[in-house]
């Protein structure tokens, strides 16, 4: 009996970004490659569209093992499509894919952006395929496919598998889900994990080079050590001693370079609409939670990037809960200083 061959994962193509005549080429290539992570300290807030409970509960399952590794990203399941920012669906005609990172976020609100196409609960394969696509949602994209992976492919082999059951897919969702090398400011690693959970498995017969896996490569279908060390470097947990203290009516710098990021805690003197603003000639991403005992609870976001404005968030607070700002700089030029006041 031949040996049965997986459903992968087919990932939707995003129009690349176009910007302004005014912004450099140096300038968008920053916002671009640093646009797709979210701001450290995010609480993604994820709701189901449809699905069964057994179905749901992998998912939710695989959300709790991405968050427990102790990463500065949390997540929280909603009802309201209003509230959420990963909206997830089971329809079995449709493949499995998510969004990747950020990206997200230009979804529309009816519209899901993390899709399984087959049945979670049937074996094993349901939980890698989860952990996979939510791996995509946190802005990590396919392994296989990095600059780092010198792969090459016996192409015409690949067409031919992928174009069979129960895949399906046309030479163009082969190219562009296998074959296409990403460039290297869209992948956030900076080498290749052929045990990856963000890695497909492929039999023997499709890669010619490197030699070692033309039998085949088999990734474990779980985290891998590297992608726990990956993912740890690019969400790091935040430490309360790297949160500065900003008070009410103040203004401090933002002492950040290119993709990195300030984080900054507020306590509310009165309960009133109180307004963030960055200040400077940053590309930044600003989000703001209320600091909870547990958990932390996302209010608002603003994306200042490739324009020329400047990050601002009005909203109430209320009197002595405590909120933490946290902005990225997507881009920072060189010897520029970016500010932020609070009012
Ligand atoms: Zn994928």
């Amino acid at each position: 009996m031949a040996k049965k061959i997986n459903n992968y994962c087919k990932q939707p193509k995003m129009p690349v970004r176009v910007f302004n005549k005014n912004v450099s080429k140096n300038r968008a290539a920053y916002i671009l490659s640093n646009g797709t992570r979210w701001v450290n300290g995010t609480q993604i807030k994820y709701m189901f569209f449809s699905g069964a409970t057994a179905q749901k509960n992998i998912v939710r399952r695989a959300f709790e093992i991405w968050a427990n590794l102790g990463i500065g990203i949390s997540f929280i399941e909603v009802n309201k499509r209003a509230d959420s920012m990963v909206r997830i669906a089971f329809d079995h005609s449709d493949g499995s894919w998510s969004y990747v990172g950020r990206e997200i976020l230009k979804i529309g609100k009816n519209e899901k952006t993390m899709n399984f196409g087959w049945d979670l609960t049937a074996d094993a394969y349901g939980m890698t395929t989860a952990l996979h696509e939510i791996g995509h949602t946190l802005g990590l994209q396919h392994e296989h496919q990095s600059p780092f992976s010198g792969i090459t492919w016996d192409t015409e082999k690949v067409y031919k598998q992928f174009a069979g059951e129960p895949n399906n897919w046309t030479k163009s969702e082969t190219h562009s889900n296998i074959i296409e090398k990403l460039s290297a400011n869209k992948v956030l690693g900076s080498s290749w994990d052929p045990k990856s959970i963000m890695e497909y498995e492929f039999e023997a017969g499709l890669i010619l080079k490197p030699v070692k896996y033309k039998n085949g490569i088999y990734p474990p279908g779980i985290l891998s050590a590297n992608d726990i060390k990956g993912i740890k470097k690019i969400y790091p947990k935040i430490k309360a001693s790297a949160v500065k203290k900003v008070d009410h009516k103040s203004t401090v710098s933002i002492n950040v370079t290119s993709g990195n990021q300030s984080d900054f805690l507020f306590v509310a003197p009165e309960s009133k609409t109180y307004t963030f603003e960055t200040k400077g000639d940053l590309d930044t991403v600003m989000v703001i939670h209320e600091k909870g005992e547990k958990e932390n609870y996302y209010l608002a976001g603003d994306d200042d990037s490739g324009v020329e404005k400047n990050a601002k968030i009005t909203l109430p607070l209320i009197k002595g809960k405590k909120y933490l700002v946290n902005i990225r700089a997507l881009y920072a030029p060189k010897n520029k200083k970016g500010t932020l006041s609070i009012k």
